[in-house]
């Protein structure tokens, strides 16, 4: 049985760069046939907020992913507490006093003499002398694990083998001075708690992995399989980023965007599957197999995701439609039909819808005026259907030797008041006689 998690900090609204593996582990899960655990990586009290949290499972819920376990790291102190004390105990996690001003002026120094800012480990050799004495000047400690030092490899399932060597690294920290928890650890033991089978997240966590891999091991856990993925970025190439307010998930939804348009774009840009329409979810993830994700750029591209979500509206059926033409008082399959082709999100209905409804703004060309008087004279008798266009516009032809453009578009202007637009053929049908008749000057 695969299980997988999709871990968001609730610090800010999710954009699509975090609907990314938000998605990529939900197909991972449906294709496998797992569980998709959402997990809120909340230990941040400082930015993480319930409002924020919950805006996250709207959003997913919106995108259509519907998770199987919901976990708040902010409930399970009492598992990285116990992880703490078993790290402690087995020699791999120590404190440390050093301020950050002295840290800084250490990783100073290191660079003077040509070395890599890594921490020195100078708290490994304090005695409990030492220690005792900083507590009793009111220096609370750090924590900090002590890494092997080697290199660690593991088979990612999207980069290929990868190595990781601890060695270039610092000792990382993993609680803060004043008892909190930096995000390695709750991870890691979560990760084990919950049995994670496969991670997969975004590249730039990587680096990270040689760490993980190394506390799992010192907890006695077993190492999940890691998948890292490309980043999404913006147009421009820059990463989307919460703080620096990303356009969000809920803005594509408040902006009328599909959210299926939404899905395929956060995850097939930078893949080899097509960005095309898909029947669902389920029909992607039928389709996409992690080593399909390219090892390089994956680059949005807004008007894709235009081009792509009107593709969606313009198959769209009545019946997928129904819940919000109704709340929209737009009923009636014929209108739908006719008008959703011309749409590039849904909302744009409204407008397009006034050319049935009305009141539109006919437009006439001075050169037009006696053509036009003659196509009010020649409209058809009722009863209407789909052949009545050709049966006027024919008639038309015969009586005035105008043909193509010089003949419909008169007729497209003086009845829409636009230049592009449905076919005319079904438009005529909806109107009925006497609204075009009302239409004609
Ligand atoms: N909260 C972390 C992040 O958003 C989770 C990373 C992970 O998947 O382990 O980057």
């Amino acid at each position: 049985m695969t299980v997988v998690r999709w871990a968001p900090s609730p610090t800010g609204r999710i954009h699509l760069g975090n609907a990314r593996p938000a998605l990529l582990n939900w197909f991972f899960a449906r294709r496998t046939g797992g569980r998709y655990v959402l997990r809120m990586d909340d230990t941040d009290l400082a930015r993480s907020t319930r409002e924020f949290a919950d805006g996250i499972e709207v959003d997913l819920a919106w995108l259509g992913v519907t998770p199987d376990l919901l976990v708040r790291q902010s409930e399970r102190t009492a598992l990285y507490d116990a992880a703490r004390d078993k790290l402690i105990a087995a020699g791999r996690l120590y404190p440390a006093y050093e301020t950050e001003d002295e840290l800084d002026r250490k990783r100073a120094r290191a660079r003077l003499l040509g070395k890599p800012p890594i921490y020195d480990r100078a708290a490994l050799n304090l005695t409990e002398e030492d220690k005792a004495k900083n507590e009793a000047e009111g220096r609370k400690p750090h924590w900090r694990f002590k890494l092997d030092g080697r290199p660690v490899q593991f088979e990612d399932l999207i980069k290929g083998q990868q190595t990781v060597n601890t060695a270039s690294m610092s000792d990382p920290v993993l609680i803060r001075a004043d008892g909190s928890y930096l995000y390695t650890l709750p991870s890691v033991v979560d990760d084990i708690d919950l049995g994670i089978t496969h991670v997969i997240r975004g590249e730039d966590h990587v680096s990270n992995t040689g760490t993980q891999i190394e506390i799992i091991e010192a907890l006695g856990g077993t190492v999940p399989t890691f998948a890292h993925h490309n980043l999404l970025t913006d147009a421009a190439g820059q990463g989307f980023s919460k703080r620096l307010g990303s356009q969000s998930i809920s803005d594509f939804r408040t902006e009328g965007y599909e959210p299926l348009a939404v899905a395929i774009m956060a995850t097939l840009t930078g893949t080899s599957l097509p960005i095309e329409p898909y029947a669902g979810l389920d029909a992607i993830a039928e389709k996409l197999e992690l080593s399909m994700i390219s090892h390089g750029a994956a680059r949005f591209d807004p008007a894709e995701l235009d081009s792509l979500n009107a593709r969606l509206l313009h198959t769209m059926s009545y019946e997928e439609a129904l819940p919000r033409l109704s709340s929209m008082g737009l009923e009636g399959e014929a209108i739908w039909l006719l008008l959703r082709e011309n749409l590039v999100r849904f909302p744009d209905i409204v407008e397009w819808s006034k050319l049935v409804t009305g009141p539109i703004e006919p437009v006439v060309a001075e050169e037009d005026r006696e053509f036009l008087d003659l196509a009010k004279a020649m409209l058809p008798p009722e009863p209407w259907d789909e052949t009545t266009w050709a049966t006027w516009t024919n008639a038309l032809k015969g009586a005035t030797g105008r043909k193509g453009k010089a003949l419909f578009l008169p007729l497209r202007m003086v009845l829409t008041g636009r230049h592009d637009g449905p076919e005319l053929k079904s438009l005529l049908v909806l109107l009925g006689r006497k609204a075009c008749l009302d239409r004609l000057p």
